[in-house]
């Protein structure tokens, strides 16, 4: 038998905790369905924009009673060590996604939202009406939020276009105990990938690459690949050898695509990477999928109280977001192509030396502005 419910999220990482918590606030019953428990580690490189602040304060979320790291400074080297700092035009915060979205689940609990540890194996929809499967049950809803991240067995059955093609990248990412300035995020490049270097709460050092699988697979463990590729960079050798593994062993993914998404499929609003995954070299991703957020719930609430139909829920969305987000991503790419490029990053970085406001400038290009509360 279908149980019906009023709104389906599936997926409890940031954008759907963030969206459950929003439609919750506002008086709508939410059903959220996350496979995995909290709290536990995800591969991120956990520096947030402060873009996000003010969106998160109307939630209901102080995140200073998670003593986060105060991050306003960016470094950024080249393959070959070339390094420059630059002032973060917006700035930001270092918090690990174990505790943050730990805090954020709890937030939607606490809004009386049902959270379920079930994996959805099917959506679909007929006669205006979603169709939600797992192992255990049959839900029906008229409103699905699709906040399922990267990558996810939905992305199979909803043959969306970019699973179809493998994809090059694998990440990889641990905490670490060392010396490292609490106040700024590192860039470092290195043959095949870049690593982010920021701190987070409780005094630890939060390590996070994204790696060329081609490049990867020639050695013989991720310790093996750290030392003969990532330590080619003088200043991640230095940043390694200052510091001690506190995970048993650094976490993984692989298959990460940053091909385009589309904002709605199958009648689903897509929110957060669900939507399309920045490149992390931005820094942005969460922002961006916490913003998402705000903006379905938003719509969401129109629908449901009958001020917009479904047709223009649907369009309202795939525009707003490509308004908001498009041309961040596109410049996330072009930014990854070429600072893969050894030559083209040196004469970038030779171009920023003598221009130094190059850097702030393309740092804005990728970065949203506080998000307004009206
Ligand atoms: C290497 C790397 C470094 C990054 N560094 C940064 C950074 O420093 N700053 C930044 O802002 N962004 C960064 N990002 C991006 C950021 O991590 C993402 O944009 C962010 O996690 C998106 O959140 P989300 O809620 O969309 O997805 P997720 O947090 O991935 O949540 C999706 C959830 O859906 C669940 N799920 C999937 N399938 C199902 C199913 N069938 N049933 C039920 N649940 C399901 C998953 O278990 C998961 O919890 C980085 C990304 C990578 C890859």
């Amino acid at each position: 038998m279908k149980i019906n419910k009023e709104v389906i999220i599936i997926g409890g990482g940031l954008a759907g905790l963030s969206s459950a918590i929003h439609l919750s606030k506002q008086g709508l019953e939410v059903t959220l369905i996350e496979k995995s428990s909290y709290p536990r580690h995800k591969v991120c490189g956990e520096y947030i924009s402060n873009e996000i602040i003010p969106y998160l304060s109307w939630l209901g979320i102080d995140i200073n009673e998670l003593h986060p790291t105060t991050i306003s400074k960016f470094e950024f080297s080249t393959q070959n060590s070339k390094i420059l700092t630059a002032k973060l035009p917006l700035g930001g915060f270092g918090i690990s996604r174990y505790e943050l979205d730990y805090f954020l689940y709890q937030k939607a609990l606490k809004n009386g939202c049902l959270v379920l540890t079930e994996n959805v194996i099917d959506v679909s929809f007929s006669n205006n009406i979603f169709t939600v499967t797992t192992a255990n049950h049959t839900f029906s809803s008229k409103i699905v939020l699709g906040a399922f991240g990267k990558r996810s067995n939905i992305d199979q059955f909803l043959s969306r276009n970019f699973i179809r093609k493998k994809a090059p990248w694998l990440a990889v990412k641990a905490h670490y105990s060392g010396g490292f300035d609490d106040d700024l995020v590192a860039l470092h490049n290195f043959n095949g990938g870049y690593c982010g270097v920021s701190k987070v709460e409780n005094n630890s050092i939060n390590i996070c690459y994204l790696a060329d699988y081609r490049t990867f697979k020639k050695y013989k463990n991720i310790e093996d690949y750290q030392q003969h590729v990532l330590y080619e960079n003088k200043h991640l050798k230095a940043v390694f050898e200052k510091s001690t593994l506190l995970f048993d062993k650094p976490i993984t993914i692989s298959q990460i695509s940053f091909d385009k998404k589309q904002a709605v499929e199958n009648h689903i609003l897509m929110i957060g990477d669900t939507a399309g995954l920045i490149h992390p070299l931005c820094g942005n991703g969460m922002a961006m999928a916490i913003h998402s957020a705000k903006i379905a719930s938003e719509l969401v609430l129109d629908f449901h109280s009958g001020a917009i139909t479904r047709e223009q829920l649907e369009k309202k969305y795939s525009t707003k977001w490509k308004q908001n987000f498009e041309k961040r991503l596109r410049i996330g790419r072009l930014l990854a192509r070429i600072l893969i490029h050894k030559r083209i990053s040196n004469v970038i970085l030779k171009l920023i030396v003598a221009f130094p406001k190059l850097l702030p400038l393309i740092i804005r290009q990728t970065h949203g502005k506080p998000i307004v509360i009206n």
